[in-house]
């Protein structure tokens, strides 16, 4: 007979190691399946400044790797595995994973969000050598630098405007002529005398993959076919994130973009119905702080949820 599991942790990042070590230390024994992208999104940053506690800062690779072995040391085990799918109704869970079928007394749910690449080979080349995804993050190295945002919503007008703090001059550029942010924040990215706006622009090549850091970009002007080069040597996608929440489509309530909605932070609901046993943490029901302390904050929660849950319903 399959065994039974008190608790499973979908996502290998810092909402779903911080509830591993929590649920490790109450002695659930946790099993986390790491998802598509284990470590989540700081295992492809760089220096993670702000997170409380490492006055140096830590490189994000490093402080993952430190949180799964902080939670390995109580017994929390992990799986290369992502879920396929499961039905939250029927208690205890089964869930249909790559790695085949695993029951479950509760699941938090840590499956974050994926930020939005342009998907072209000499950007994916050159993630962590000049191209991010997280200004907050990564824009401090580009001091003094020109640096080009990618994108036309409020995520790449606040990308623009916080890089003006560190960049020499920031160029946004977009694929269309029509913005989708919001009026105030494109007002003040174009009033901003370091950000230059450019539309019916999309990037062809980032320059600079044999010397394993940006030089610069190769543009294409969509309007007239004109090509150009930029020369960057930051490149910052400001073109959304995606949370990874479609497998709870028609079973948990997701927002508008596919996050999970939550209620005291972390409970989920259907049909705007408490789901017990369930309980989502992180960026996937997160699409406002999106930071990693925040992630491992609500990956508490969730972790003092599922202990709460089976101190009143058994294990
Ligand atoms: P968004 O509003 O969906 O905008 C994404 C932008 O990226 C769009 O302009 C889109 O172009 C562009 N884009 C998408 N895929 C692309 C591709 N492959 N190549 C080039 N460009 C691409 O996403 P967001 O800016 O992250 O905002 C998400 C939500 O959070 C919004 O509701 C936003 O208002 C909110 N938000 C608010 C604030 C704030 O108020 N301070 C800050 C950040 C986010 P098209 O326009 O052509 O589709």
């Amino acid at each position: 007979m399959t065994e039974t599991r008190d608790t499973v942790i979908l996502g290998s990042g810092c909402a779903g190691l911080t509830a591993a070590i929590y649920t490790a230390r109450a002695g659930l024994n946790p099993l986390v399946l790491e998802g598509h992208e284990p470590g989540g999104q700081l295992s492809i940053t760089t220096l993670v400044e702000n997170f409380p506690g490492w006055p140096d800062g830590i490189q994000g690779p490093e402080l993952i790797d430190n949180m799964k072995k902080q939670a390995a040391r109580f017994g929390a085990t992990y799986q290369l595995a992502h879920l396929n799918a499961v039905d939250v109704k029927s208690h205890p869970f089964r869930l249909n994973t790559s790695a085949g079928e695993i029951h479950t007394r509760t699941l938090i749910v840590a499956s974050g969000a994926s930020a939005r690449w342009l998907g072209i080979p000499s950007e994916q080349a050159l993630i962590g050598h000049g191209v991010s995804s997280c200004a907050t993050c990564d824009g401090f190295f580009f001091r003094g630098k020109p640096i080009a945002v990618v994108g036309g919503g409020d995520s790449a007008m606040e990308e623009a405007l916080f890089l003006t703090r560190f960049a020499s001059k920031v160029t946004l550029l977009h694929r269309r002529e029509a913005f989708r942010a919001s009026k105030i924040m494109l007002e003040r990215a174009m009033a901003h005398p370091n950000i230059e706006l450019r539309t019916n622009t999309v990037v062809d090549e980032v320059l600079g993959v044999e010397e394993k850091s940006v030089k610069g970009l190769r543009l294409r002007d969509v309007s007239n076919g004109v090509k150009s080069t930029l020369e960057i040597e930051g490149l910052f996608l400001g073109i959304g994130h995606e949370p990874n929440a479609k497998m709870f489509s028609g079973q948990l309530d997701l927002d508008e973009e596919g996050y999970i909605k939550t209620r005291n932070n972390v409970f989920t609901t259907h049909h705007g119905i408490e789901v017990p046993a369930v309980y989502a943490c992180g960026d996937v029901q997160d699409r406002r702080y999106r930071q990693a302390i925040t992630a491992a904050g609500s990956g508490c929660m969730a972790a003092l949820e599922v202990e709460k849950y089976l101190e009143e319903h058994g294990r």
